[in-house]
């Protein structure tokens, strides 16, 4: 019997095969959006063992290990060990067939490790083993995996008072793989708890050397650290929202707000609407004076579990999809910065799939007719990044607008062995494409047309959009 993950996975016809293998398979990875530590690469961090690499902060893995029945004690307990929590995590893996951790679990064992075996509790010990040994070799430190993955350029996350000393100090070093940062300013727009705001907005006059005492002020401070960012790389911005904001405002009506904010009041829903839609139209320009592709992530409904969060924090897995409504806010927001001229590159990211079709038309109103692809239809992400989610985004895309100038996959990962995660795209692509050959659907006599798109999408595109 053929290995679960072999050559050919997902490959299902000849055209496939040929697409993937050799139009898609060789090609350099460039990560433009994941959540990595930019310290742990600086310091070329080291993992103990196979549970610390996997179940540290994936939650992702906790969200199945509780719905297995697993106690959380041996999810995220600090009184267990990593052992003990892989070997639930063992015992869960087969519950989790059809989910997408069961083949990324078994990519990451075969590309990282060399493992072809499934994981399971009769496998566990051995596997363990095996793959313990092998994270105490050098080659499979933070930097040695990214080497492993071929990865040309990876793009951080990172909050606007970062000092992003880690990413100067592998610049100065020379680390080959271009480890840049991105900049997210979500914390500089959620005045929604007014303690944390403020003291936010303390942190930021400080690195900033700028006094914030009214709008203008604000600005300038996050001005300041935007170009502070740019003098370290930076050439992408990054935004978590839940919603789109383009309420009507005067400078007079947002600089009240953030007064009132920042004495401690808490701010009603219109103010909060109307601070978030002056923020993202000024972060906007920025990006756009300085022409940097500008991300949204939106539609996530976060920390649903109250008690959960109370316990654990934030991102531990207790996050789902909303059903936030975008499309005349989202128009009117880049409406607004086309004409005035400053709608820079774009990326938007749905998280409910139901606005797949939105966006895929969307993007078409704001092209430019200049920049191939200047408003993209981000890929699959978060609990999209699966093979369902791809291919109804790649569908949406092909259909409504030009696949050909999709800039394709990132891992939006807090993982060094999520990379895999690029190859399941790739072969999904492949896969799609060689079908529609198969199916007469495209040219029998253009493969290698279509090869040269497999190409683009998988690592050309990217590095033209981005200037890499
Ligand atoms: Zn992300």
């Amino acid at each position: 019997m053929k290995e679960f993950i072999n050559e050919d996975f997902l490959l299902q016809n000849e055209f496939a095969r040929r697409l993937y293998h050799k139009h898609s398979e060789g090609f350099p990875i460039i990560d433009y959006h994941c959540h990595l530590s930019p310290e742990a690469i600086a310091t070329d961090r080291r993992f103990e063992d196979l549970g610390q690499l996997w179940l540290e902060g994936d939650h992702y893995k906790w969200r199945a290990m509780r719905t297995n029945g697993v106690n959380e004690r041996y999810i995220t307990g600090r009184d267990t060990s990593y052992r003990e929590k892989y070997d639930r995590w063992a015992e869960t893996v087969p519950m989790t067939m059809r989910n997408p951790l069961y083949a990324w679990t078994h990519l990451e064992l075969k590309r990282v490790f060399g493992v072809g075996r499934l994981l399971n509790p009769s496998t566990a010990v051995e596997i363990w083993d095996e793959c313990t040994a092998l994270l105490r070799q050098p080659e499979y430190s933070a930097r040695g995996l990214m080497k492993k993955f071929n990865v040309e350029v990876i793009c951080t996350t990172d909050d606007p008072i970062d000092s992003l000393e880690h990413h100067k100090t592998l610049r100065n070093e020379g680390f080959e793989i271009k480890v840049l940062p991105a900049w997210r300013p979500d914390k500089a727009m959620s005045p929604e708890d007014p303690s944390k705001f403020i003291d936010y907005i303390g942190r930021l006059e400080e690195v900033s050397g700028t006094e914030i005492k009214g709008f203008a002020s604000l600005i300038e401070a996050l001005r300041n650290r935007h170009q502070y960012f740019a003098d370290a790389g930076c050439v992408i911005s990054d935004h978590g929202i839940e919603q789109f904001y383009s309420e009507d405002y005067t400078e007079k009506e947002v600089g009240v707000i953030l007064r009132k904010v920042l004495t401690g009041s808490p701010l009603n829903l219109e103010e909060i609407s109307k601070f978030k839609s002056a923020m993202l139209y000024e972060l906007a320009i920025m990006d756009a004076e300085r022409g940097w592709v500008q991300q949204f992530h939106y539609g996530a409904i976060r920390n649903n579990n109250s008690r959960m969060l109370e316990h654990l924090g934030p991102d531990t897995g207790y996050d789902s999809i909303g059903d936030f409504t975008v499309a005349k806010t989202l128009s009117k927001f880049l409406n607004r910065l086309d004409t005035g001229g400053n709608l820079t590159k774009t990326i938007l990211y749905n998280l409910n799939p139901r606005d797949n079709e939105l966006l895929a038309t969307m993007t078409g109103n704001f092209q430019d007719g200049v920049t191939p692809g200047k408003i993209q239809f981000g890929a699959g992400w978060w609990f999209l990044d699966q093979e369902t989610g791809m291919i109804n985004q790649l569908n949406a895309l092909s259909l409504m607008g030009l696949l050909s100038r999709f800039v394709g996959m990132l891992t939006d990962s807090r993982s060094f062995v999520s990379y895999p995660r690029h190859e399941y795209f790739r072969r999904i692509l492949c896969n799609m494409l060689g079908d529609d050959i198969e199916k007469g659907k495209l040219p029998e006599s253009e493969i290698e047309t279509i090869g040269k798109m497999a190409e683009m999408i998988s690592y050309y595109n990217a590095k033209n959009y981005f200037g890499f």
